[in-house]
C-alpha cells in the first residue's frame, strides 16, 4: 500500500478518493475517524490518509489527483461567505456550501 494524498479536512480525502475511485483505483482511507484522538498522537498523525491499495496505480493517481485540484487554472480559492479556503477541485464550498465567486 501506497500513501497517495493526506489533508487535515476529511472532506478533501474523500473528495479524492471519489475521484480516485471514479478512475477505478482502489484506495482505502486510514484514520478516518482519528480526529478525536488528537492530544494523545500529534495532529498530523491523525490526519485521514488516501492509501492506495495497489501500489502499481501510484503514478496514474498522483497525476488524476493533480489534475483534479488544477482543472480550473487557479489553486485554492476563498469562500466569499465564510472566508474558509477550498481546493480548486471544488465548485462550492465544503465549509457552507456556497458556489464559488
Ligand atoms: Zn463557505
Amino acid at each position: 500500500m501506497k500513501l497517495v494524498y493526506t489533508n487535515e479536512n476529511l472532506f478533501l480525502v474523500a473528495n479524492a478518493r471519489n475521484i480516485l475511485e471514479a478512475h477505478r483505483i482502489e484506495v482505502m482511507v486510514k484514520n478516518e475517524f482519528a480526529q478525536g484522538a488528537i492530544g494523545e498522537i500529534s495532529a498530523f498523525d491523525a490526519w485521514p490518509q488516501l492509501w492506495l491499495v495497489n501500489d502499481t496505480d501510484y503514478e496514474k493517481a498522483a497525476a488524476i489527483i493533480e489534475s483534479a485540484s488544477s482543472d480550473k487554472g487557479g489553486g485554492e480559492w476563498i469562500c466569499n461567505h465564510c472566508c474558509e479556503r477550498n481546493d480548486a477541485s471544488f465548485e462550492v464550498c465544503w465549509n457552507c456550501q456556497s458556489e464559488c465567486c
